[in-house]
């Protein structure tokens, strides 16, 4: 992923890309839900409704809570077949058409459809979307799971909705993995929010472009523009031969991770720049960076693969 586009033109744009509404099984209705984030001082969300018939398929139009400080990406949760373990599959998927075909799925159960989950995310993202697996660690994802879904862009490294709940919001070890594989994906933190408990503000993207339109925040999260948060912000990641140099908002740490057990931190008192020698990282395809705040909130940048 590059890295050139923290000093490219444009504003970073604060956005929610997994939330949920009255259209499915959230407990507030879509303006209410958008009048929440805007308040908050989001730039953007993207309901992403359970896209199932007990909801009626939805993809709520969100057009009209737009206005000249706020954006919105339409979308849906997809749902469909089984994971290995049985349980149905959670796939976000943003920039959805408003008329795209649903899978044959009644409810939020096993149903024996014709499709598959490799189908379904072949069309989703052939009709534009931006593809993220939704929740490795509550879903309970295995590495063969995640070969099932070539037509991912991202991996939800982050659900705040799973971490309150359940505690299990985290999905590194999964991705890890999947950058392993070679596989050139994002990563994204999001709230995952029906506001039935306090599963909202807790993790978001921040995204590079100059515009705040949903064409443009789709095309960089589709190019890999932005970074993920619950805190601190990431201002520029730079690439030296020897090093990686990263400014960010006040850290304690600052930690590249790579392949295998490759990894190297920084630690200090309100850090807002490092350079980490690259040596330790010298056969892993990839390198990723966390900047973690005094009170132990995250921002993770997408990997860059590296040249060697
Ligand atoms: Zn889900
Ligand atoms: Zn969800």
């Amino acid at each position: 992923m590059p890295t050139s586009f923290f000093t490219a033109a444009g504003k970073f744009h604060r956005g929610n890309l997994h939330t949920h509404s009255t259209r499915s099984d959230g407990a507030l209705d879509p303006a209410e839900v958008c009048r929440r984030y805007q308040a908050e001082g989001y730039d953007f969300i993207a309901l992403t409704e359970h896209f199932v018939g007990q909801y009626s398929y939805p993809i709520t139009d969100t057009a009209p809570f737009r206005n000249s400080d706020f954006t919105t990406l339409l979308g849906a949760e997809l749902h469909i077949d089984a994971m290995d373990n049985g349980d149905m599959w959670h796939v976000v998927a943003v920039g959805l058409p408003a008329d795209f075909t649903p899978p044959d799925v009644p409810h939020f159960r096993y149903f024996d459809s014709a499709e598959t989950v490799t189908d379904l995310t072949n069309r989703a993202a052939k009709a534009g979307a931006f593809i993220a697996i939704a929740h490795p660690h509550w879903s309970g994802l295995t590495e063969a799971d995640t070969r099932r879904i070539p037509a991912a862009h991202a991996v939800e490294i982050y659900n705040h909705g799973c971490a309150i709940e359940n505690d299990r919001g985290d999905g590194l070890l999964s991705y890890d993995h999947m950058l392993n594989e070679g596989r050139r994906l994002t990563c994204i933190a999001t709230d995952d929010a029906h506001f039935h408990t306090p599963d909202y503000f807790g993790g978001w993207v921040m995204v590079k472009t100059v515009r705040n339109t949903p064409e443009a925040l789709l095309t960089a999260l589709k190019a890999g523009e932005f970074y993920s948060s619950t805190g601190p912000e990431i201002h520029d990641i730079r690439l030296t031969r020897l090093a990686v140099e990263v400014d960010c908002s006040k850290a304690q740490t600052i930690t590249v991770a790579g392949k295998g057990i490759a990894a190297s931190t920084l630690r200090g008192k309100d850090l807002t720049t490092g350079s980490i020698a690259l040596d330790r990282f010298a056969i892993s395809p990839w390198i990723r960076i966390t900047v973690i705040d005094h009170a132990g909130n995250r921002a993770w940048s997408n990997p860059i693969w590296l040249n060697h």
